[in-house]
């Protein structure tokens, strides 16, 4: 895996890219944010549905995919709901914090509680200092899984398989099961993600019988191995000189950013 940072002009290199034939085109070119989008952000209806949102301003943005889609004759067009869908969720991501580069400044303002302190803290962060893993083109895009325990199924036990990285249009479907908690989400993923090495694939009632050491285990494969921007930065709390683990909210990205108050300036110095 290859680390880079994504870069303030208009072509986004993909950490993944869009597979087509067996290979992988990892160049998207992207069009500034306009008034366009901004109406759509600014929309309630968009406002409730960020998954949806970020579709819909992605499809307006992008501008060409060389080997894929060719350049839009008109630059408020929206391309096919179809390429947002299939494409990578990690590549999706890199696409949103690249529309940012591009179109404003590139510091955005974190808010985050200590977990030592329980101060109130804000954090200014350059969106070109993000890592950003880059998948090795020679390989899948998947990963190889060996479960702990194995999954029963007609009397035979499985152990091996692989999980598919995520793509939009299965972000999509399991969004609406974010209010239901870590856990249960992941289930929802897995249902669409893992396959046996003879291609089962599961339904909720399957992988909630999974054992916990074994749902554990692909939890921290796919945390540890995926391809993407590394949205966990550390941050160390100036009260208390603790360590503060602060997840950067893509989906919700798009909402306006607030800036750093004088007040929380003056506590930070
Ligand atoms: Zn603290």
């Amino acid at each position: 895996m290859s680390i880079y940072h994504l870069s303030d002009d208009n072509v986004c290199t993909l950490p993944i890219g869009i597979y087509r034939d067996g290979i992988y085109h990892k160049e998207v070119i992207i069009d500034e944010l306009t008034g366009v989008d901004q109406h759509a952000l600014s929309d309630p209806k968009n406002r409730k549905n960020p998954q949806g949102a970020i579709s819909n301003i992605l499809r307006r943005v992008i501008q060409e995919i060389p080997g894929v889609l060719d350049k839009k004759s008109n630059p408020t067009h929206l391309i096919p709901e179809r390429y947002i869908n299939e494409m990578f969720q990690a590549d999706i991501d890199a696409l949103v914090l690249k529309c940012f580069i591009v179109s404003e400044e590139s510091s955005r303002t974190l808010d985050f509680d200590c977990a030592a302190c329980e101060a109130k803290l804000q954090e200014d962060l350059d969106l070109k200092e993000l890592d950003v893993y880059g998948h090795d083109p020679e390989e899948p895009p998947f990963v190889n899984i060996e479960l702990p325990r194995g999954i029963e199924f007609d009397d035979t036990l499985y152990k091996k398989g692989r999980f598919h990285f995520i793509t939009g249009g299965i972000q999509n479907k399991i969004s609406k099961y974010a209010n239901r908690g870590l856990y249960y989400t992941f289930s929802a993923v897995m249902t669409q993600c893992l396959e046996l090495e003879d291609g089962q694939k599961f339904n909720l009632e399957q992988v909630a019988r999974m054992k916990a050491k074994d749902r554990n285990y692909v939890m921290s494969v796919v945390q540890d191995t995926i391809p993407g921007v590394d949205l966990n930065i550390e941050i160390e709390c100036p009260e208390c000189g603790a360590d503060s683990e602060v997840a950067v909210d893509v989906a919700n990205f798009f909402l306006p950013n607030r800036r750093k108050s004088k007040r929380s300036k003056k506590r930070s110095v």
